[in-house]
């Protein structure tokens, strides 16, 4: 079995979001129920990626909800990144704020910021049945920005959604022309409020490891989302698959399994865990 390596995350604006993603809880247009604020103090943010240190993260994700980057958010996620760089250096910066132009992808990388999360979500053709307020193609172009600027891209997708292999295919086709350092990889997790159906299986998310493995041997391949749906605590299975990498703790919206369960795991199965350090 590969290394792995965790990685943690925090929703640091949540809901009210202005996009109409059908798989997503912080949609204005589904009215799912959700803790919605406008932002998180930086106190309780830099207490958060403590803990997440603590735990053995390597990597902290900064989410804002939102189709973009707002240009007057930026002066505040800087001061947010340097923060939190001041007290735990060691600990990589991840920021998943949407689309976003090159200038403000560079301010952040001065900043601090090690890298950029941003899903292509699903196959250029499939996205549409999946969101109208934005461009598939908008999204493309940020994680090419990503890149261009040279912070390390982790760009992924929902899977479970309704899409099928000829989805899958195409994605990896468009994500092997951004070659991202981590791919992670959601299983939607079902809520009355949104408008779809669970469209996943156990198998089902083993063959998308396995084939994402395939397809790209360098690539970190993250369980993020839905994981525990998927498998419960036999996530190892996922990491015999070809993943190495799972999110650590809660999600955006939803809780994720406490993370002394997951320890457990990876002390019954030996699995060995980058930059561990409990
Ligand atoms: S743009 Fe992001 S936050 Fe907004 S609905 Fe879509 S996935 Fe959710």
């Amino acid at each position: 079995m590969r290394e792995i390596c965790l990685c943690s995350l925090t929703n640091i604006r949540s809901g009210s979001c202005k996009g109409d993603c059908k798989f997503c809880t912080q949609s204005i247009y589904w009215g799912a129920k959700i803790e919605r604020y406008r932002w998180k103090p930086i106190s309780q943010i830099v207490e958060e990626a403590e803990r997440a240190w603590e735990v053995g993260a390597s990597g902290f994700c900064l989410v804002t909800s939102g189709i973009e980057l707002d240009p007057h958010s930026l002066p505040r996620l800087q001061k947010m990144i340097e923060s939190l760089k001041k007290r735990l250096p060691q600990l990589k910066l991840i920021g998943c704020f949407g689309i976003a132009e090159k200038r403000e992808l560079e301010e952040l990388k001065k900043a601090g910021l090690s890298a950029y999360n941003h899903n292509l979500e699903s196959s250029p053709s499939f996205y549409p049945r999946l969101v109208t307020t934005h461009r598939w193609e908008e999204r493309f172009k940020t994680a090419q920005l990503v890149k261009e600027v040279g912070l390390e891209l982790f760009s992924g997708g929902i899977f479970g959604v309704g899409e099928d292999k000829r989805d899958w295919e195409e994605m990896i086709k468009a994500l092997k022309k951004l070659d991202p350092e981590v791919i992670p990889l959601n299983f939607f997790i079902p809520n009355p409020a949104l408008p779809l159906e669970r469209t996943h299986s156990k198998e089902m998310a083993l063959e998308v490891i396995s084939l994402f493995r395939e397809a790209f041997p360098q690539s970190v391949i993250m369980l993020a989302g839905g994981r525990e749906l998927v498998f419960g605590d036999k996530w190892v299975e996922g990491i015999k698959a070809g993943a190495d990498g799972i999110i650590i703790g809660n999600y955006l919206t939803t809780g994720g399994d406490a993370p002394h369960k997951d320890w457990k795991v990876i002390r019954q199965y030996g699995i060995r865990v980058k930059n561990a350090r409990s």
